[in-house]
């Protein structure tokens, strides 16, 4: 199962949370083929609070997505994630995009993530791993992103290891 996970981070050095995610992705014995896109700056969502810095990570596996998602969590925890205020600063949020092509709305999980196609942050990383992606419903995420625009969206041209912030 081809696999979309957004990363974002805007508390506690977010350029090296998100390498420290990218790491704990790429050595999972579950997840293959891992794969990173460029990282963005970007303006917070929800409480005034610090810009975040955003990814996209593509990988495949054949976890289940219920089991993903405790993976993600627990990547969250590893990395001391505290949930306080809704949409407040995390050191990081990793959040389920896409499994395959699947649709699904339980209590804890849906995907494909529901303000996905609302994100520039997201989309737009998204698109540098799959200029052509087609989403479950049909829609192409780069008609998306074409809706929204890009305001509050900058990319990150340095070599994301060499930056701290
Ligand atoms: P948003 O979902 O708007 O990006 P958030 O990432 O700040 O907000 P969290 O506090 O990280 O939200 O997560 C709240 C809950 O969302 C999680 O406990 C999880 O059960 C649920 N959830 C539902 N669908 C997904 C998904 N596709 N990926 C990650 N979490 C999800
Ligand atoms: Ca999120
Ligand atoms: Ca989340």
């Amino acid at each position: 199962m081809r696999v979309f996970v957004a990363l974002g981070s805007n508390l506690n050095s977010p350029i090296t949370q998100l390498n420290s995610a990218c790491q704990a992705l790429q050595n999972h014995s579950a997840l293959y083929k891992f794969a990173c896109s460029p990282y963005y700056r970007s303006i917070a969502v929800g409480p005034p609070q610090a810009d975040y810095i955003n990814a996209v990570a593509c990988f495949e596996t054949n976890l289940g997505a219920h089991k993903l998602l405790e993976v993600l969590q627990s990547m969250e925890n590893a990395q001391g994630r505290v949930r306080t205020q809704h949409w407040g600063p995390r050191t990081l949020d990793l959040d389920l995009l896409l499994y395959g092509d699947k649709t699904l709305a339980t209590p804890d999980l849906i995907v494909p993530h529901p303000r996905l196609t609302e994100r520039n942050f997201v989309l737009q990383p998204l698109l540098d791993l799959s200029p052509e992606l087609v989403l479950p419903d049909g829609s192409l995420a780069a008609t998306h992103l074409h809706r929204i625009g890009l305001a509050g969206l900058e990319k990150i041209n340095e070599h994301p290891r060499r930056i701290s912030l």
